[in-house]
């Protein structure tokens, strides 16, 4: 354990228990179906503790293949080569406590997860700042940046407004929302009176990564967000990537694991109904229909608000949920992945992912060909490179073409030697599927439990009452979800964690 670890320890910031296994029984005792609507982390990390007690479950999944935003697919190059595309680089940050805890069932040591050394910020204005370095706890991690940072000297220290900096370190799960979530996290920050440098190298590629833009995030979610990576966890912000494409190393396996316990999981099947019945509830989807005891719909917002839309019933059975609806399903802004396979490669020094600050588009980007085995292999073989650009909250309506072209442009002020790289294949994508997380939103976000008996909600924008963002939350609503059906069964659950769950400095 680092020295940062321990006394960090010392001030609780450690694993903490949300809910243990509990007492019931290892198997559900008698029969009890549910449908998971959703194949995505939320849906799967359901499926999984369902099936492994004995529940039999049925995940419906509208794509040809799992995942959603973690989503991985085949795709054939003009060259020939098979390839399989991704949905975008993601880190799996080491306090995903209960995502990791799914993975778990696939790969117990999570072998296929290598860390990744270095979390560069890249600036056209500023000296490259490196952010993977830090020790790994609270509060040394914090201090070390501030003093290693060369965009925060000690004048900048004296100027800030320690006040306006305080609720940083008082997260509280009612309080902060309480106080904060009418505002703005452009409002937060630029309360902090921090130097122009210091709020785009540490803050603004921080609050990018949510896909909000600062003026229409609440500032209670990002006070929220920075507790969890960076001030609530002894792992601080270090994280690992899979060394091979998502649907080898994720889906493939995790469906097997399904099916072993059981399970089945169907992919294709748009659902396009919900309706209550005396024994529980009916699914129609372009396939048939479906019927199940309990259903958990883990659908990305606006796929839940124009299936409840379309399940006129839910008015009598879930009126809360119904009015949730209309402002929940409105996503963020829409986001771009562009990936292109090309002739000769960057400098060997690039860091395999670079967060990129104060570009109009461009947000990160990343080596496939030196992250991922399938990469790697058509790199080696053609002597080129695998980029992924993302642009993590575009203007709206503006083609996934024209957004790659942009960020190409982009990097090419910040890397010289990618406009000598020639490409070969370009794919594309802007879509806008992550939840919002508006000012005043907060009382408003559904959580798990519906005001309908047997019918619950997982995904990362339901509410949870602890620390969780982006995978892991979508992880940890999908074994809640699991739970509230295995309790009412008699069965044990499936024990969750979760960051320290206060701020350093909060009151009690
Ligand atoms: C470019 C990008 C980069 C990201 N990077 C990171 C990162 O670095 N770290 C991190 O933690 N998170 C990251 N995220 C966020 C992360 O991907 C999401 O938080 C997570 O995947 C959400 O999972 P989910 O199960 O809640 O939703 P989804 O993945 O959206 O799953 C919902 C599923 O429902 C299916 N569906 C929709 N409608 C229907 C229907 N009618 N019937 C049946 N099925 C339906 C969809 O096809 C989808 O598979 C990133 C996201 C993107 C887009």
């Amino acid at each position: 354990m680092a020295l940062s670890q321990v006394v960090g320890r010392l001030l609780g910031v450690r694993r903490h228990e949300v809910t243990s296994g509990g007492s019931g029984l290892p198997r559900v005792p008698q029969p009890v179906s549910a449908l998971v609507v959703g194949g995505g982390i939320a849906g799967m990390s359901a499926a999984v503790v369902l099936a492994e007690r004995g529940v039999e479950v049925t995940v419906l999944e509208a794509a040809p293949t799992l995942g959603g935003r973690l989503g991985a697919w085949p795709q054939t190059l003009d060259d020939g080569s098979r390839q399989v595309n991704e949905h975008g680089f993601h880190a799996f940050f080491r306090q995903y406590y209960n995502w990791r805890n799914i993975l778990r069932r696939i790969d117990p040591k999570l072998r296929f997860l290598r860390p990744v050394p270095s979390y560069p910020v890249l600036s056209a204005q500023w000296p490259t700042e490196e952010f993977g370095r830090l020790p790994p706890a609270p509060p040394a991690n914090l201090l070390t940046l501030l003093a290693r940072s060369p965009s925060v000297r000690l004048r900048d220290l004296r100027g800030m407004d320690r006040d306006a900096a305080l609720p940083l370190l008082t997260y509280h799960p009612t309080r902060t929302y309480a106080e904060f979530d009418e505002r703005t996290a452009d409002d937060l920050l630029t309360s902090l009176r921090l130097p122009d440098r210091a709020r785009a190298m540490l803050f603004e590629v921080f609050s990018h990564s949510f896909f909000n833009h600062e003026a229409q995030m609440s500032a209670a979610e990002m006070i929220a967000q920075f507790h969890f990576y960076l001030l609530g966890n002894p792992e601080g912000l270090a994280f690992d990537c899979p060394e091979d494409d998502y649907a080898t190393t994720i889906w493939a396996p995790l469906t097997r694991h399904v099916e072993r316990h059981g399970g089945r999981v169907l992919t294709g099947v748009v659902a396009t109904g919900l309706h209550q019945e005396q024994a529980g509830w009916r699914v129609t989807a372009t396939e048939g229909a479906y019927r199940a005891g309990h259903v958990v719909l883990a659908l990305d917002p606006p796929a839940l608000a124009a299936l409840v839309a379309a399940s006129p019933g839910l008015a009598d059975a879930a009126p809360q949920l119904v009015a949730a609806m209309p402002a929940f399903g409105r996503p963020g802004p829409p986001y771009a992945v562009a990936r292109y396979w090309c002739d000769g490669d960057v400098a060997a020094q690039r860091a395999v992912f670079s967060g990129v600050t104060r570009q109009s588009t461009l947000d990160s980007v990343t080596l496939y060909h030196r992250l991922e085995h399938g990469s790697r292999r058509w790199a080696e073989q053609t002597g080129g490179c695998v980029l992924e650009l993302h642009a993590y909250a575009c203007e709206p309506d503006v083609p996934a073409t024209e957004l790659a072209a942009r960020m190409w442009a982009e990097l090419t002020t910040l890397w010289p030697e990618v406009s000598r790289l020639r490409v070969r294949e370009l794919h594309a994508r802007v879509e806008a599927k992550a939840p919002a997380f508006a000012p005043g939103g907060h009382a408003r976000r559904p959580g798990v439990r519906t005001d309908a008996d047997r019918l619950y909600l997982a995904g990362d924008g339901i509410h949870t009452d602890f620390p969780s963002a982006l995978m892991e939350r979508a992880s940890a609503t999908g074994i809640l979800a699991a739970n509230h059906i295995l309790r009412s069964a008699g069965a044990a659950t499936e024990p969750l964690w979760s960051v320290r769950p206060r701020g350093l400095l909060a009151r009690g």
